[in-house]
C-alpha cells in the first residue's frame, strides 16, 4: 500500500491488516556524469514498492532530501544537515505511530555514513520514546553486502558505478546517459577538507562500465527478497517482545 496513493478509508482498511511501514530514504545527489541526481531515492522506493506487492505492508513517500558530505559541492547535489533529517525521522514516526503503525523499516538508498548515523540515531530516540514499537534500519550498502553476494564483478562499487548504473538501466532507462569513467575516491586520512570536490572529480565510485539492464533485473529481485525479509523479522521482533512482556 502506497501511502501517497491510498485514500484514508484505504488507509484505514489497511491498517486492520497490518501495522508495518517502510519508510524510503534517499538524496539529491550527484551520480557521475551518467546518473541522475534522485538515483538513491528513486532506487529506495522502487525496491520498496516492489516489496509491497509481496507482503502486507504501508510504504510512505519517500524522503527525497539526504545529507551527503562527500558531494556536496559537486553540481546539483542538494543536502540538508543532520539536525533537518533527525528532526524528519522523528516526526515523520511520530505521526505514524499515532496512525497506528508499530513496524517501522527505514530504508536508504543513500549510504553515506554521516547521513546514516543521524538515522540511526533519530531511530534510537524513537525506540526509548514507545515502549511497543520495533525499527530496523537498513542502508543500500547492506542491501550489496547481504543479497548481491557473487553478482558484482567490480569489489569496490559503492556510488554511480556498476549496481547503481545496473538498477537504473532497468527502472529509469532514459535517464541514464552513457557512462562515466572508472574512478575511486581518495580523501584525505583524519583531515576534512572543505573541497571535497577536487579529491573526487567525476563523483564516481566503481566502475559503471560493467553494468547491464540484465543485471540490474538480477540485482533488483535480490534487493526485494532481503528487503522482504527485513520486513518479516521486524515484525517478528515485535510479536516476540510482545511475547515476552505477557508471559
Ligand atoms: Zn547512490
Amino acid at each position: 500500500m502506497l501511502i501517497e496513493a491510498i485514500t484514508m478509508k484505504d488507509f484505514e482498511e489497511g491498517i486492520k491488516r497490518t501495522r508495518s511501514v517502510i519508510i524510503p530514504f534517499g538524496s539529491v545527489e550527484e551520480h557521475g556524469a551518467h546518473l541522475p541526481l534522485g538515483t538513491d531515492t528513486i532506487q529506495a522506493y522502487e525496491i520498496s514498492k516492489r516489496v509491497a506487492e509481496r507482503v502486507p505492508v504501508f510504504v510512505c513517500p519517500p524522503v527525497y532530501y539526504g545529507l551527503c558530505r562527500s558531494s556536496k559541492k559537486h553540481p546539483g547535489t542538494i543536502s540538508i544537515k543532520g539536525n533537518t533529517l533527525r528532526k524528519i525521522v522523528i516526526d515523520v514516526i511520530d505521526s505514524l505511530h499515532e496512525q497506528g503503525l508499530r513496524n517501522f523499516l527505514l530504508f536508504s538508498g543513500h549510504a553515506g555514513g554521516t547521513h546514516l548515523a543521524m538515522i540511526l540515531d533519530a531511530a534510537e530516540e524513537m525506540l526509548e520514546k514507545f515502549s511497543d514499537v520495533s525499527i530496523g534500519v537498513i542502508s543500500y550498502l547492506d542491501v550489496a553486502d547481504e543479497a548481491w553476494k557473487g553478482e558484482l564483478e567490480c569489489a569496490g562499487d559503492s556510488h554511480a558505478g556498476e549496481s547503481e548504473t545496473s538498477l537504473m538501466m532497468l527502472l529509469r532507462p532514459n535517464w541514464v546517459k552513457g557512462t562515466s569513467p572508472e574512478e575511486y575516491p581518495s580523501f584525505p586520512k583524519y583531515i576534512l577538507v572543505k573541497d571535497k570536490k577536487s579529491y573526487w572529480q567525476g563523483g564516481v565510485w566503481g566502475d559503471p562500465s560493467r553494468a547491464s539492464e540484465e543485471k540490474g533485473k538480477r540485482l533488483l529481485e535480490k534487493a526485494v527478497d532481503f528487503v522482504t525479509e527485513m520486513v518479516k523479522k521486524v515484525e517478528e521482533f515485535n510479536n516476540k517482545s510482545t511475547c515476552d512482556v505477557a508471559t
